[in-house]
């Protein structure tokens, strides 16, 4: 069987509850590693560098994107985001499943590259519901919240390029969700082609 860790994305948007829900998946299940992405935007109350984000300035940023350190980056409301290679594919290759929480753009460059990617479309149960947890979460000013809604509006016109919507109402059913949903992607053929090939052939040698 494959051993080597699968990628999968994360997107939703902003107040979805994606942060939340990642918190809980690694809380519960020791398989899984987050990539931990760099950022121009400040941090927030709370957020700690090396943490939540690596956070950068417009300078330092532009260069790790020279340095082709990044595995994809984009700008989402007037601040760059990007994904650090090094540790994702260090946790690749110790077989861990390795979550990036990035917003489409980035991660239709994932899939392009990394055509298995398992690309999951995390949603509230409603606009209403987006909204008040968004202004809930108290970490946003009004404009920047307005900001994040049009861009929702936006990115609602991509979410048919994902593999699965994922409504996050209870947190506890959308985490078990999550996870079996992952664990899904491991049975793919496409994913266990070595097993695949093995089988074939002992059937072939049963039947001489
Ligand atoms: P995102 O990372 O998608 O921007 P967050 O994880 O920061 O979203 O969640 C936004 C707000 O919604 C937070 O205040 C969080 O506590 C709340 N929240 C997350 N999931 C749920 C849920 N299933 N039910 C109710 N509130 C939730
Ligand atoms: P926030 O500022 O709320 O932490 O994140 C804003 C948006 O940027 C979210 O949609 C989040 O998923 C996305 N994001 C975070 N890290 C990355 C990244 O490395 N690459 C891309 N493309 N998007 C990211």
């Amino acid at each position: 069987m494959n051993k080597k860790g699968i990628l999968v994305v994360i997107s939703g948007f902003s107040g979805a509850g994606k942060g939340t829900l990642m918190k809980e998946l690694l809380r519960r299940y020791d398989k899984y590693a987050l990539s931990i992405s760099a950022t121009t935007r400040r941090p927030r109350e709370g957020e700690e560098n090396g943490r939540e984000y690596f956070f950068k300035t417009k300078e330092e940023f532009e260069q790790m994107i020279a340095d082709g350190e990044l595995i994809e980056y984009a700008q989402y409301v007037s601040n760059y985001y990007g994904t650090p290679k090094e540790y994702v594919y260090k946790c690749l290759e110790d077989g861990k499943d390795v979550i990036l929480e990035i917003e489409i753009q980035g991660a239709l460059k994932v899939k392009e590259k990394f055509p298995q990617t398992l690309l999951i479309f995390v949603t509230p149960p409603s606009a209403e519901e987006l909204k008040r947890r968004l202004v809930g979460r108290g970490t946003e000013t009004a404009q920047v919240i307005a900001n994040r809604m049009n861009r929702a509006v936006e990115e609602s016109a991509y979410m048919d390029q994902y593999d699965y919507l994922l409504v996050n109402d209870d947190l506890d059913a959308a985490t078990v969700e999550l996870h079996e949903l992952i664990q899904s992607q491991h049975k793919k053929l496409s994913e266990n082609l070595p097993f695949v090939g093995q089988i074939q052939k002992e059937l072939e040698e049963l039947q001489k």
